[in-house]
């Protein structure tokens, strides 16, 4: 009998847990793609922070042996999703960095600190602001409504309405120039941004495309 190997942190050499497996989510994503429930509600278990030096990761064993000499010279950050965006910056994973700090807007939205979650949407949207990507257009398109950057919402959505888009992009950018106009910051479901009378089976295209930002999460499919 073969003990199985001994995880520890890249950074420090302390035990450490394997990554967190989210429940798949059993209802549609925000605008943003943050993952409906009940996947939504393990937020914070979605990084593993190490007792001992305090990097966070999802998986503090496979991260690369340049974090040795990074992490302990990064500035300090009570928010370890913010921890882990400097470390991403620091190794050079800017799509990394992005993720991260969208995921500490959602946990300063769940702590009811709307100021800080604004501040971070904009990072989050400079971070974007030359993908090509139509996702990640849609998704700094809600960074920027949802932290009142309304001029550049909408110059976004206009750019976007104008392109040849597919089905619920397009239903997206029409839903979003509404609540834009309207000036609401706050946060909707995919699922509303879809006309009714066709619901059903739109949902079920959200669905479908769940696994791969699920897998872009938590490194699975
Ligand atoms: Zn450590």
């Amino acid at each position: 009998m073969s003990k199985p190997p001994r995880r520890v942190c890249v950074v420090c050499g302390a035990p450490a847990q394997p990554r967190f497996r989210a429940p798949q989510p059993e209802t549609a994503p925000d605008l943003d793609m943050r993952p409906g429930e009940p996947a939504r509600s393990t937020l914070d278990q979605w990084l593993r922070v190490c007792r001992r030096c305090g990097t966070a990761a999802p998986d503090l064993a496979e991260l690369p042996a340049a974090a040795r000499e990074i992490a302990p010279t990064l500035p300090a950050e009570s928010s370890p999703f913010l921890r882990h965006a400097a470390l991403c910056d620091s190794l050079g994973d800017a799509s990394g960095r992005a993720e991260a700090i969208l995921q500490a807007a959602w946990a300063a939205d769940d702590a009811g600190d709307e100021q800080a979650a604004a501040a971070l949407r904009r990072q989050v949207a400079d971070l974007w602001a030359d993908s090509p990507a139509t996702e990640t257009r849609l998704r700094r398109l809600d960074a920027l409504r949802r932290s009142g950057e309304w001029q550049k919402a909408e110059a976004l959505a206009e750019a976007l309405a104008g392109e040849p888009l597919d089905e619920i992009p397009r239903a997206v950018v029409t839903f979003q120039r509404a609540r834009i106009a309207a000036r609401d910051t706050a946060r909707h479901l995919i699922s509303s941004a879809l006309p009714p009378p066709a619901h059903a089976p739109h949902v079920t295209h959200v669905q479908a495309r769940r696994p791969g930002l699920m897998a872009r999460l938590f490194g699975r499919g």
